[in-house]
């Protein structure tokens, strides 16, 4: 019977280890255990909780969905569309920005815009989805360690017993600060952190077209709206390291919702007051990466393999690619030594690092508050509307990384737009 232990986990046998149960290792054991690969979850919550994390998703990251065949699962977990982007913000009136919007829903072939959703519900969904399709999955598992080799071990503690288990392959899908990354000393490299992020949900906000999502700046924050349908909002601020505290400790919901009062952003009076339902948690900017996230019987997807910087809104995206390698190496050879994630570490490897160009080049461009960097974005702004690829870099993260040429994530191209 699934899920039946003993101390040895003979009960357990798998194909596939995953530990961790969030996006990354969620879809994942929904797409392998559907192509009939025996998968355990590992998975440390007892309840997927609102901390803070992705919820929006470009129309790349849905088209990566489509792919996997996991479309079917965020939209039932309550995937809402949004099709404008509208860039609001001091740098022009509201008129301008909603006649520069960005339609969403035409950028890829089939792709009806950009989803957003809660992150625990679309964590739970998938966890909920792979189980129905044969997966084991263990919650409020403690004490994990994995360790690497041709037939590679992880041991654990489950409901006061000790486990240890031996599949083919370990897939460590354990988020930010991977445990699993670090247990088989994988090589994490990390940049400065330029500034930070906060986020907020809030509910009742019936004025702001769900359709529309917002990114812009005013004074002294970068103001992220997106709507999850029904009168939801995630709203994020990106603020600078001068700042710190500023939305933390006491009182920090209603600092941060003050912060919203924008005289740039319609319905400002109303996003402030909006009823907040979820936590109010900030976070550094910055990427990490690891060059090869593979060792002989482990492999690391989403973001145990590196985290890009959360400020372009791409993890999910990238974690629903790295799963969809994943997928297609097992299900292609009948040998899973480490050389089958070849082609994964190739193209993650040039996906992280044009990603980690374009949050820099943002971060630069969109999350600096001085009089300078107020002149340098006017200036920015009239330089790509005389030449449009001068946003390529942009434009990737709404239709992907490779959607557009290499030459886009290059100095000059920086120095362009910037200098
Ligand atoms: C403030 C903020 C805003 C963001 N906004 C966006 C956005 O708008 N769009 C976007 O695409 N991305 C965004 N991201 C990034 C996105 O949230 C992540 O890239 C994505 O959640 C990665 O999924 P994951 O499954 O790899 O990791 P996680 O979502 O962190 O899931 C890891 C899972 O592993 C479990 N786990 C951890 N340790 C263990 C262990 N030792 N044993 C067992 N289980 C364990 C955790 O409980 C969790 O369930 C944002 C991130 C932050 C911090």
């Amino acid at each position: 019977m699934p899920g039946e232990l003993d101390e040895t986990g003979s009960g357990l046998a798998s194909d596939v280890v995953i530990v961790g149960g969030g996006v990354a290792g969620g879809a994942l054991a929904v797409a392998l255990t559907r192509r009939n690969i025996r998968v355990l979850m590992l998975e440390k919550s007892l309840e997927h909780q609102d901390r803070v994390r992705g919820e929006f998703m470009p129309p790349w990251g849905v088209e990566e969905a489509k792919k996997l065949g996991v479309f079917d699962v965020l939209l039932g977990a309550g995937g809402h569309f949004t099709k404008r982007a509208i860039p609001y913000g001091e740098d022009m009136s509201a008129e301008d920005a909603e006649a520069r919007a960005l339609e969403l829903g035409k950028l890829l072939p089939d792709v009806e815009g950009a989803m957003t959703f809660g992150h625990p519900q679309v964590c739970q969904a998938l966890n909920v989805a792979a189980v129905s399709a044969g997966a084991t999955m263990l919650r409020g598992v403690g004490d994990l360690t994995v360790s690497a080799g041709r037939r590679p071990k992880a041991a654990f503690t489950h409901q006061g017993r000790r486990y240890e288990v031996s599949p083919r392959l370990i897939v460590g899908a354990d988020g930010r600060g991977s445990a699993t990354a670090r247990q088989v000393g994988a090589d994490v490299k990390f940049d400065a952190s330029h500034h930070l992020l906060s986020g907020l949900l809030v509910d009742g906000v019936d004025a702001w077209p769900e359709q529309d999502q917002s990114i812009g700046v005013e004074g002294d924050i970068t103001f992220y709206v997106f709507p999850q349908g029904g009168g939801r909002i995630r709203l994020y601020a990106c603020y600078g390291h001068d700042q710190r505290g500023r939305f933390s400790g006491a009182d920090s919901t209603r600092r941060f919702q003050e912060a919203f009062r924008l005289k740039s952003l319609p319905h400002a009076e109303v996003l402030s007051a909006a009823r907040p339902i979820g936590p109010c948690h900030g976070y550094p900017s910055g990427d990490t990466w690891i060059d090869t996230p593979v060792v002989p019987g482990v492999v690391l997807i989403g973001d145990a393999a590196g985290h890009n910087d959360p400020t372009i809104g791409q993890g999910l995206s990238i974690s629903l690619r790295d799963t969809r390698h994943v997928v297609e190496a097992l299900t292609s050879n009948a040998d899973w030594g480490e050389s089958i994630f070849g082609a994964y570490v190739e193209e993650r490897r040039e996906r992280m690092r044009r990603l980690r160009f374009v949050a820099q080049l943002f971060s630069a461009l969109r999350v600096e508050f001085t009089d300078d960097a107020r002149a340098r974005r006017r200036r920015a702004l009239k330089r790509m509307g005389a030449e449009p690829r001068l946003a390529l870099p942009f434009l990737a993260t709404q239709k992907g990384p490779f959607s557009v040429p290499s030459e886009a994530f290059e100095q000059n191209a920086w120095d362009r737009l910037l200098n």
